[in-house]
C-alpha cells in the first residue's frame, strides 16, 4: 500500500471504530484538498521534519506525508494507533507515532531542532501548548514554524492588533518575538463532527528577539496589565516593582489602558523594569 491507494478516511474511521470523543477534543478533518492546503502553509515540506500533535485517524498526517515531510506525531487516543500504523506502512521510515499526552512530551529530544509544528489542535490543550512553544527560554526556538488550527476566536486573539477587543495577553506573548498571521478560516462544516464555532489556521514564524527582555518579564508584565484590562496602567501595574517608573521614563501615559499599549511598548516597559 502506498499513500496514493490508502482507503478513504471515512472508511478508516468506521473500520477502527473511531467515534469522535468530545473529552479528547476530537473534530476530524476529512477533505483531502483542505488538508493539503493546511500542509502548504509552512512552505515546501519536501525532506522537512514535522511534529504533529493529535493525528487522530491521520488526515492531516497523510497530507504532510504527501508533501514529502517526515512526521513525528503524538496521539493520546490509543484507538487511533492501528490506523496510524497502517499509515506508517504506506510511507516507510517517514512516520513515527508516540502514544501519549503532548503536554508530557520532551519535544526537542523526540523531534530535534528545526522541525515545523503542524497540528489541528485539540481545543482543550491548544492554548497551553501554544503558550509553551512561545515562552521557551531559548530563542531561536527548537521549532522552525507553527501552523496551528484553533477556534477562530482564539486565532483572532493571537494575531490581534491594539485597540481591539481581541487584543490581550496572548497577542503580546505571540507577537513580541514572532510574526503571527491568520492563514485562512475553516468553516465548522469541514469537521466531523462539526464544532459549535468556526476555526482558523494561524501561521507563526520566529523573529529576532528584542535585546534585554526575557519571556518571564513579558509574561509577568502582561499578566499584570491584562489581569485588569479595563483599569488604567497606573492601577494595574502598581504592584509590579519598577513599572510606574518605567512608564514615566518612556513617556507612556499611566492613564492609558492595557489594550491601547502596543507590543513594542510592552517590550520597552519590560526592558526598563
Ligand atoms: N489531526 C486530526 C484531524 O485533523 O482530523 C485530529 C484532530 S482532533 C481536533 C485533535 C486530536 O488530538 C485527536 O486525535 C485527540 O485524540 C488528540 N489529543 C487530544 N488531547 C491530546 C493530548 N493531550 N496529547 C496528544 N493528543 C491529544
Amino acid at each position: 500500500m502506498t499513500l496514493d491507494d490508502l482507503p478513504p478516511l471515512r472508511e478508516v474511521i468506521a473500520r477502527h471504530g473511531l467515534a469522535a470523543s468530545k473529552a479528547l477534543g476530537q473534530n476530524f478533518l476529512l477533505d483531502g484538498q483542505l488538508l493539503d492546503r493546511i500542509a502548504r502553509v509552512p512552505g515546501p515540506l519536501d525532506g522537512a521534519r514535522v511534529y504533529e500533535v493529535g493525528p487522530g485517524p491521520g488526515g492531516l498526517t497523510r497530507a504532510l506525508l504527501r508533501a514529502g515531510a517526515s512526521v513525528t506525531a503524538v496521539e493520546r487516543d490509543d484507538r487511533c494507533l492501528p490506523a496510524l500504523a497502517e499509515l506508517a506502512e504506506a510511507a516507510p521510515g517517514r512516520l513515527s507515532v508516540v502514544p501519549g499526552d503532548a503536554m508530557d512530551m520532551d519535544e526537542e529530544a523526540a523531534v530535534g531542532r528545526g522541525a515545523h509544528i503542524v497540528a489541528n489542535l485539540p481545543y482543550n490543550v491548544g492554548t497551553a501548548l501554544l503558550v509553551r512553544w512561545l515562552t521557551g527560554t531559548e530563542w531561536a526556538p527548537w521549532w522552525a514554524s507553527l501552523t496551528l488550527m484553533f477556534q477562530k476566536e482564539v486565532a483572532e486573539r493571537i494575531v490581534a492588533a491594539p485597540d481591539s477587543d481581541a487584543y490581550g495577553r496572548l497577542a503580546v506573548l505571540a507577537q513580541w518575538r514572532t510574526s503571527a498571521s491568520l492563514a485562512f478560516t475553516v468553516h465548522r462544516s469541514a469537521f466531523v463532527p462539526p464544532p459549535k464555532v468556526m476555526s482558523a489556521v494561524v501561521h507563526i514564524r520566529p523573529a529576532a528577539a528584542p535585546e534585554g527582555v526575557t519571556a518571564a518579564r513579558i509574561g509577568q508584565l502582561t499578566a499584570a496589565a491584562f489581569g485588569q484590562r479595563r483599569k488604567m496602567l497606573r492601577q494595574s501595574l502598581k504592584s509590579l516593582p519598577g513599572a510606574l517608573g518605567a512608564l514615566e521614563q518612556l513617556g507612556i501615559d499611566p492613564a492609558r489602558r492595557a489594550e491601547t499599549v502596543s507590543v513594542a511598548e510592552y517590550v520597552a516597559i519590560a526592558r526598563a523594569l
